[in-house]
C-alpha cells in the first residue's frame, strides 16, 4: 500500500508538499500508486516543483492525461513562481527571458514587460532555444545592473534512455562565464521560495509540514533548513506501493 510507503508522519501532517519527477511522475507516466496518494491526501497537498517550463496550468493537463488529479492552484513551479515573484516585487518591469513561450505569456498576463534589450529583471529558465543572442543580451543585461532571477540550480536531468537534459543551471553557468560572479536569487529547491509558497498555500507551517521526494540534495536539504521533515520517495518504496 501507498500509504504504508508514505508513512504515518504524511498521513498526519497539516500540509504535504510533494515532489513531482521521480516521485509521482517519471517519463511522461504516473508511477504506481501516486493517483491513489493524492486522492488519499486531498486538499492537504501540494507539488513543489523546480520544472523551470510549464505554467500550472499546463502541469495540471499533463497530469490529468497520466491519470492524477490535482488542482491548478496547488501546483507551485519554479519557473512560475519566480515570474509571480517578481512581479509582485517591481510590478510592471521590463524582463529579458530565456524561458519558454508560456513562461513569457505567463509573464505578460502577470503585467510584466518581456523585453529584448535593456532590461530591470533577466528570468532564467529552462529555454530550449536558447541562442547565442540570447546569452550576449542576457549578459549585457546583467552586467548592467540588472536582477537575475535563476528558476533552478539543476544542470542536468535524466531523459529517455537516459540521455541527458541540459536544464537551467547549465545555461546558468554559460551567462556566469560571461558576467563572472554576479549576485542572483534562485527560486526553486533546495532554495526556500518553493517551500514557502507551498506552505502559505496549505496554510501549513513548518512543524506541521513534511516534504516526499526522491532527492535528498534537492527536496531533503531545502526541506530540513526550513525545520521541515524530509521523506525520501524511494522507488523500491513506491514499487512496493503498487
Ligand atoms: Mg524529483
Amino acid at each position: 500500500m501507498l500509504e504504508r510507503a508514505m508513512d504515518e508522519r504524511m498521513l498526519q501532517a497539516r500540509g504535504v508538499l510533494l515532489d513531482l519527477d521521480g516521485t509521482l511522475m517519471a517519463g511522461g507516466q504516473a508511477l504506481p500508486g501516486a493517483a491513489a496518494a493524492l486522492r488519499r491526501l486531498g486538499a492537504r497537498c501540494a507539488i513543489v516543483s523546480n520544472d523551470a517550463e510549464h505554467t500550472p496550468a499546463e502541469l495540471a493537463a499533463k497530469l490529468r492525461a497520466a491519470g492524477l488529479a490535482m488542482e491548478e492552484s496547488r501546483i507551485l513551479l519554479a519557473g512560475a513562481l519566480a515570474v509571480d515573484s517578481l512581479s509582485r516585487e517591481r510590478p510592471g518591469c521590463r524582463v529579458l527571458m530565456l524561458t519558454s513561450p508560456s513562461l513569457i505569456g505567463h509573464a505578460r498576463a502577470q503585467g510584466l514587460r518581456p523585453a529584448s534589450g535593456e532590461a530591470d529583471a533577466v528570468i532564467l529558465g529552462r529555454d530550449r532555444t536558447f541562442t547565442y543572442e540570447k546569452l550576449q543580451a542576457a549578459a549585457r543585461a546583467v552586467r548592467g545592473g540588472a536582477l537575475l532571477v535563476v528558476c533552478n540550480p539543476d544542470l542536468t536531468h535524466p531523459g529517455p534512455g537516459g540521455a541527458v537534459v541540459p536544464e537551467t543551471g547549465a545555461l546558468l553557468a554559460a551567462l556566469l562565464a560571461c558576467t563572472g560572479a554576479v549576485p542572483y536569487r534562485v527560486v526553486g529547491k533546495p532554495e526556500p521560495a518553493l517551500f514557502l509558497a507551498g506552505m502559505a498555500r496549505l496554510g501549513s507551517t513548518a512543524a506541521s509540514t513534511v516534504m516526499f521526494g526522491d532527492n535528498p540534495a534537492t527536496d531533503g536539504v531545502g526541506a530540513r533548513r526550513l525545520g521541515i521533515t524530509f521523506i525520501e520517495a524511494l522507488p523500491h518504496k513506491l514499487a512496493e506501493a503498487a
